[in-house]
């Protein structure tokens, strides 16, 4: 799409440290991590936000989640636990415009958050 970063990302344009790829979805790093884990997972297919979703994007998501539980178990952070969000729109901080679960673990983190 265009000049989103994250499709470059998803089509090897970018450079990026990747964790987890399938047909569906993949994950990578955070180029600028708030955690000593924090990595990325997004769709392949560009979606902008959450909340331009469709239905039948349910499996969709449960691949992403569970590309987390994954990527998570090898990084040794299963059990210990992570944050994982998503910002939709500019109050949340959404910077990059296609849909993506931030992973966030490594160390304890507060709520609410700021
Ligand atoms: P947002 O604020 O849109 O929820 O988060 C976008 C995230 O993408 C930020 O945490 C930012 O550090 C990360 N990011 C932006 N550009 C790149 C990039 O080119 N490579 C990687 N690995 N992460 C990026
Ligand atoms: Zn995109």
């Amino acid at each position: 799409m265009g000049d989103c970063v994250f499709c470059k990302i998803v089509e090897g344009g970018i450079p990026s440290e990747i964790l987890y790829s399938d047909d569906r979805v993949i994950a990578f790093r955070d180029i600028e991590p708030q955690a000593p884990v924090h990595f990325l997972v997004v769709p392949r297919r560009h979606v902008e936000s959450a909340f331009h979703l469709r239905e039948g994007d349910g499996e969709l998501l449960a691949r992403m989640f569970d590309a987390a539980q994954k990527v998570c178990a090898e990084l040794g952070v299963e059990r210990s636990g992570v944050r994982i969000l998503t910002n939709v729109g500019p109050d949340a901080g959404q910077v990059v415009m296609h849909f993506h679960l931030h992973v966030l673990g490594g160390r304890t983190m507060g709520w609410p958050p700021g």
